[in-house]
């Protein structure tokens, strides 16, 4: 064969040759030839850097960054997509103990303006229902305050103190009875009645603007015409709710519910400068009743010095 034309072929086949598509026989061909011709040696050569270079490793190494590309690209979506979800999530937590701590603060702020009053009255009214039996029962309470003085009327009995006083007076209506007591604590203490509607104040300040207010649930609702926020601590044997008049901050009815066992519900009234000195004089019975009741002294024979220590117990 003519050099000339073998070495033409040699280079046609070129591509095949070092991509290794070509047949077997003229692969020994082109060995043969290659081994022979210096020119075609280093043709191949720079056909074979030019094929791996440009197109081969080109190909290889643009497939390979794609990948990486992908990869990347997909790790920085899930990341991103995760860090929105925790500051998505973060953000809501953090709007709702906002909201319900400022809403504990409040309340108790209110309380601790209540306690500085001097005269108002309190009504209680308490129902229980035991939802296994059906039954029923109603107590009410109400508690007057004016200037130091104060009157607890309950179903069975009427107490009277005085705030900083160990002196009290309980008149028992149905039996006739009054006691004088010389408790050996104070009874009173200005502000004293307000721990009736304190309910928030003492129980749930103490983890308002933390984590645990979370344990909480604020609704908004309405009862008898007052636009209520409804506090609720519950799992899923009981709940308490906590109902709180929108304008006042002050709690106007609490229910305790142990599923399928015990219904209580408790309603309050809160009024401001209503108190009569009337109200809260000592004097309800008339001379003649008077006569009639049996008079019973509790435990006044506790001594000055037990006095003083049971007083400094008390009022730490
Ligand atoms: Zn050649």
């Amino acid at each position: 064969m003519d050099n000339k034309l073998e070495c033409d072929i040699v280079k046609e086949l070129s591509i095949q040759y070092i991509e290794k598509t070509i047949n077997e026989g003229s692969e020994k061909f082109v060995k043969n030839h290659l081994e022979n011709c210096k020119e075609c040696s280093e043709f191949y050569k720079v056909m074979e850097s030019k094929i791996y270079n440009d197109d081969g490793q080109d190909k290889l190494m643009k497939k390979h960054l794609k990948k990486v590309h992908t990869h990347i690209n997909l790790l920085r979506i899930s990341l991103i997509t995760i860090l929105i979800f925790i500051l998505g999530a973060t953000f809501i937590f953090w709007s709702k103990e906002q909201r319900i701590s400022n809403l504990i603060n409040k309340i108790s702020e209110k309380i601790e303006y209540m306690e500085t009053l001097d005269n108002y009255r309190i009504t209680q009214t308490t129902m229980y229902k035991n939802l296994k039996t059906g039954e029923k029962s109603e107590f009410k309470d109400e508690y007057y305050y004016k200037n130091g003085k104060s009157k607890r009327i309950s179903d069975s009995s009427i107490i009277f103190c005085e705030d900083n006083s160990y002196d009290s007076i309980e008149v028992y209506k149905d039996i006739k009875q009054i006691d004088y007591s010389h408790y050996n604590y104070i009874k009173q203490k200005k502000g004293g009645l307000i721990g009736v509607l304190s309910y928030v104040k003492e129980n749930y300040q103490p983890i308002a603007s933390t984590i645990y207010s979370l344990a909480l649930s604020v609704r908004e609702d309405r009862y008898n015409g007052l636009e209520c926020y409804v506090l609720r601590f519950g799992n899923e044997n009981s709940y308490k709710d906590i109902w709180i008049d929108k304008n006042s901050y002050i709690t106007i009815r609490e229910i305790d519910e142990v599923y399928g066992s015990i219904y209580t519900e408790t309603v309050f009234t809160f009024e401001e400068n209503i108190v009569t000195d009337e109200d809260v004089n000592t004097k309800i019975l008339d001379s003649k009743e008077y006569d009639d009741y049996k008079r019973n002294d509790v435990n006044s024979n506790l001594s000055e010095q037990d006095l003083k220590k049971y007083n400094s117990f008390y009022l730490q």
